[in-house]
Parts: structure tokens; C-alpha cells; sequence
């Protein structure tokens, strides 16, 4: 009989830890899907876009980003604004 309560008790205790284990993993799943849609949109920060104007390639991040005729085009310098904005008049 004492041996039954035993049994019973390790059982409880290994069901807990398995559930307490399940639950952990299922955590890390979500952090790193977390993870990797704040890379996505890091990559995205990083995306080389072409300057229309020298041709120059410019991350996302450091481009200066202008809405010309309902168009976003992305530009290196406010120098390539300019002579864009003059290139193609609305
Ligand atoms: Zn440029």
C-alpha cells in the first residue's frame, strides 16, 4: 500500500515537471519567432535600395525616403532629391 502512494506521488511529480518542461518549450518557440520577425524587420532596415537618380546603392536605414508622384523612391543625399524632384516635375 505504501508502495502504491509512492508510485502515485512520482508519477504526479514527473507529470508537473513534463508539463512544466512542455510549457517552457512551447515559450522558447514563441521568443524565437519574436526574435525572428525583429530580425525581419532588421533585414529590412538593412535592404539596398538603388538611388534613381546616381544609381548608388543606399540601406533603408540611412536612405532618404521621398514620395514623389504616389512613388517611394529612396535616395543617398538631399542633393539626389533635388535634382529628381527637377528631372521629373509632377
Ligand atoms: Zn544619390
Amino acid at each position: 500500500m505504501y508502495r502504491l502512494i509512492l508510485v502515485v506521488l512520482l508519477l504526479t511529480v514527473l507529470y508537473i515537471l513534463l508539463r512544466q518542461m512542455f510549457r517552457g518549450f512551447k515559450t522558447s518557440i514563441r521568443d524565437g519567432r519574436e526574435k525572428s520577425s525583429a530580425q525581419a524587420q532588421h533585414e529590412d532596415q538593412d535592404q539596398m535600395i538603388e538611388d534613381p537618380v546616381c544609381h548608388t546603392f543606399v540601406p533603408r536605414r540611412i536612405a532618404l525616403i521621398e514620395t514623389i508622384g504616389g512613388r517611394e523612391y529612396c535616395f543617398c543625399s538631399q542633393e539626389c532629391v533635388v535634382r529628381f524632384r527637377r528631372e521629373h516635375p509632377i
